[in-house]
C-alpha cells in the first residue's frame, strides 16, 4: 500500500494530488491512506498541505524527494563501479598503484 502511494505521489508531479483522489485511485478509505500519508511524511518523503475547497479542508499531498540526483562517476573512474573495491589498497590482493583498469583510465586522461 504504501508502495503504491508512493507511485502515485510521485506521479503526480509538484502539484500533488488531493488526499481524496489519492484514496479513489488506491481504492482505500481516506483514513486508512491518511495513516500511511502521515508515515512517510514523518520521513520527510511527503509533504502535506491543508487547502480550503469550497469552503472545506482539504488535504494535498505532494512528494518532496528529488529524484534528479546524478551519479557522478568523475568521468567514468572505474573504481566508482568496481568490483573488487573490497580488497583493494594498502595490504589488500588489489592495489590503485598495481590496478590496470585504473592505470589505463589515467593514462587516457592524460594522454
Ligand atoms: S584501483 Fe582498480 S581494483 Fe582498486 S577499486 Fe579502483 S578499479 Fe578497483
Amino acid at each position: 500500500m504504501e508502495s503504491h502511494a508512493i507511485d502515485l505521489v510521485k506521479g503526480a508531479g509538484k502539484q500533488g494530488i488531493l488526499l481524496a483522489e489519492l484514496a479513489q485511485q488506491m481504492k482505500e478509505t481516506e483514513t486508512k491512506v491518511l495513516e500511511v500519508i502521515d508515515s512517510l511524511s514523518k520521513n520527510g518523503q511527503i509533504k502535506k498541505v491543508e487547502e480550503k475547497h469550497d469552503g472545506e479542508s482539504v488535504i494535498r499531498v505532494i512528494w518532496q524527494v528529488k529524484d534528479d540526483a546524478e551519479w557522478d562517476t568523475l568521468q567514468g573512474c572505474p573504481c566508482f563501479i568496481c568490483p573488487d573495491i573490497n580488497q583493494c589498497g594498502a595490504g589488500q590482493p588489489t592495489t590503485p598503484w598495481l590496478c590496470g583498469k585504473l592505470n589505463t583510465w589515467i593514462k587516457e586522461r592524460l594522454d
